[in-house]
């Protein structure tokens, strides 16, 4: 259950840890056989090779970015070749416009709009088949989610649903405004493995839905 990497590259995929749904990518990554851990403080950025943001609250994770005081060693990481995933708040801090707000980190090219279904309540769960992901359709988790309503000519769209792109990806970041990490799919994580130059070595048929549950994380959480 360890991941090979490329030459050279870290084999770590570290998640911001400050505040969301962090246990929840850890067990992800564990079940895919990537070594992942824990981001908290500057020195930590060194030598990985990706950094999960997840989702939670943005203007309570950008608060804590400056209160910790990392947003630089977050963006030097990057500088050296750190691919980034943002989950839902995590794709809103990544964004380059955010309708109405200033942006924070500023890495890729998308305009995003904050809360775009409405409010907790409007919260949802649909599937959709992304070929570049998945041959199979994958199930998405949406918690006051925000909306991707353009996307610069360098950022490629992985899914599209009636007026808003839900998932897309430049050279280096990749985004979706809803939660792989609340489902039993790995498939994201795998793909972002994979950007990462790692090579999950977990045969992802072998992780079925049927052998997780929603709240497996907490055993991570535990013993913490
Ligand atoms: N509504 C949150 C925000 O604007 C994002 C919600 C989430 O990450 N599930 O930051």
């Amino acid at each position: 259950m360890v991941a090979t990497r490329k030459k050279n590259n870290p084999d770590i995929i570290g998640v911001l840890d400050l505040q969301g749904g962090v246990y929840e990518h850890l067990d992800h990554l564990q079940r895919l056989g990537i070594a992942g851990r824990k981001v908290k403080r500057g020195v930590e950025f060194n030598n990985l090779a990706g950094l999960i943001i997840p989702g939670g609250e943005s203007s309570c994770i950008s608060r804590l970015l400056n209160i910790f005081e990392i947003k630089e060693p977050l963006l030097n990481a990057y500088g050296r070749g750190m691919k980034i995933w943002g989950t839902c708040a995590g794709a809103i801090l990544l964004a380059t416009k955010v309708v109405g707000e200033t942006p924070c980190l500023g890495l890729i090219d998308i305009e995003i709009s904050r809360n775009s279904f409405g409010s907790q309540l409007d919260s949802f769960k649909s599937e959709a088949r992304i070929p570049q992901v998945a041959e199979q359709p994958i199930p998405l988790t949406f918690i006051r989610a925000p909306k991707i309503v353009n996307v610069g000519k360098d950022v490629k769209v992985l899914l599209k649903v009636d007026d808003y792109i839900a998932a897309a990806e430049s050279e280096n970041i990749l985004v979706t405004v809803f939660h792989p990490e609340l489902t039993g799919s790995l498939e994201f994580h795998r793909y972002f493995a994979v950007k990462c130059g790692l090579n999950p070595t977990v045969n992802i048929k072998s992780c079925s839905d049927r052998q997780w549950n929603y709240c497996s994380w907490t055993r991570l959480a535990r013993s913490a």
